[in-house]
């Protein structure tokens, strides 16, 4: 290591950097040099923020919304969540239990900086989303991957459960609809894991619930909708993906007040609260009913047929189907070991950056989602992007 690296943290010096945003920056400084980069690697919705939410932040400008907002979000915001939990999840929550902040992913952060002491184990169902196990690292806790297969659509059955608790298990973090794999967890599936839970009361669950609505199958349940669970769950969730807002950078929590409270008082020490515009304008966004972002849904919808259809005409690709979210998470295990142009495929990171060098197109390797033998492809692209990365992608493994 460089000396003046040396001379920075462990903590940072110990940090990965994120995957995905890692393989983003790479295929659009491929892009940049001139290179056809077809990207299939970032999470990112390719449709502009709708107009009606846009016309709400020009509106909040104009209004001068200027100033700090209070450090958990505008009492208007909490309530326009509120509204929303109650709406979409059956949840009931008061102001003191919403905090809004800068991302989910600082949502995410906050939660883990005010549960966790050094040690604290936190349970993290695999494949799980790529910045969880660093988030958890960073607030000096300890993941425990619990690795599923395609057998079980990838999900964590009860009993893998129980067999990962340890005395030291502080929590449960997982995505549903899933990052990487799509899958969503049922009501019964759920209860499930909370009758395990109902033993060990020292544990919180984080559910992260940012795909709720970009779901092919209907259902969505909360863990916080059961009555034994509501007290020990935080329900994240935000506007990136549903409302083609990543750049916006708005996400907030339901949960116990005394978690609430605690992420308010560290949001305070830290950012002061999140962007006073988005704020104003996820309240129109939340407000609006689902059906306004219904187009880009069935748009996923088509283009997860699309991706599919492609796919299982590659040799290779072993597939689940994912019922929400809009990634494919592919086993290539086919492929390690191989030798494809002369290069020898060791891991799943290879064979993605095989992807990128010989067909040009950027996907995410599943290490970084703890899925070590998959890949991850993102969907949220063209019908063209995906039809010519396929055909790229086919013909590189030939
Ligand atoms: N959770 C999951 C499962 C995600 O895929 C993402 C990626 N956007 C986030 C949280 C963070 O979302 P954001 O910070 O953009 O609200
Ligand atoms: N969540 C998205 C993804 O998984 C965006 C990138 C990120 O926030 O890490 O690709």
């Amino acid at each position: 290591m460089e000396t003046k690296q040396q001379q920075l943290s462990d903590r940072i010096n110990n940090l990965e950097t994120s995957a995905t945003l890692a393989m983003a920056a790479k295929a659009r400084e491929l892009k940049e040099a001139g290179k056809d980069i077809i990207g299939l690697s970032l999470g990112e919705p390719d449709f502009n923020t709708p107009d009606f939410i846009k016309e709400a932040a020009i509106k909040a400008i104009n209004d001068n919304y200027n100033s700090y907002t209070p450090v958990d979000g505008y009492a208007e915001l909490k309530d326009a969540v509120i509204t929303k939990f109650k709406r979409d999840n059956k949840l009931t929550y008061d102001r003191s239990q919403i905090v809004v902040s800068t991302g989910a992913k600082q949502s995410l952060y906050n939660v883990a900086m005010v549960c966790l002491n050094a040690g604290d184990e936190v349970i993290l169902p695999c494949p799980y989303w790529v910045s969880y196990s660093d988030i958890v690292k960073l607030a000096d806790g300890v993941p425990v991957e619990v690795p599923t297969t395609i057998d079980s659509d990838f999900k964590m059955t009860a009993d893998q459960l129980e067999a990962a608790i340890t005395p030291k298990t502080k929590m449960l973090w997982y995505s549903s609809p899933c990052n990487p794999s799509g899958s969503i967890y049922s009501k019964e599936e759920l209860r499930a894991l909370a009758d395990v839970l109902q033993k060990h009361p020292q544990i919180v669950v984080v559910s992260d619930e940012i795909y709720e609505h970009i779901n092919y199958v209907g259902d969505h349940f909360s863990m916080a909708q059961f009555d034994d669970m509501y007290e020990r769950t935080v329900t994240v969730n935000g506007v990136s993906k549903a409302f083609a807002m990543t750049g916006w950078r708005i996400g907030y929590i339901g949960g116990p007040k005394y978690i609430a409270r605690a992420c308010n008082k560290l949001q305070g020490q830290v950012t002061s609260g999140a962007n006073c515009i988005a704020q104003r304008a996820v309240i129109t966004a939340l407000e609006a009913p689902i059906s306004e972002i219904q187009f880009m849904v069935d748009q996923f919808k088509e283009r997860r047929k699309l991706i599919l259809g492609l796919l299982a005409d590659i040799p290779g690709f072993e597939c689940n189907e994912p019922e929400g979210a809009f990634y494919v998470f592919p086993n290539i295990e086919h492929y390690i070991g191989k030798t494809l142009k002369g290069q020898t495929i060791k891991d799943a990171s290879d064979f993605s950056m095989f992807l990128l060098e010989h067909a040009n197109v950027a996907t995410v390797t599943g290490d970084a989602f703890g899925g070590p033998n998959c890949i991850r492809l993102s969907y949220a692209a063209s019908q063209e992007d995906i039809k010519n990365a396929m055909s790229r992608i086919k013909e590189a493994v030939s």
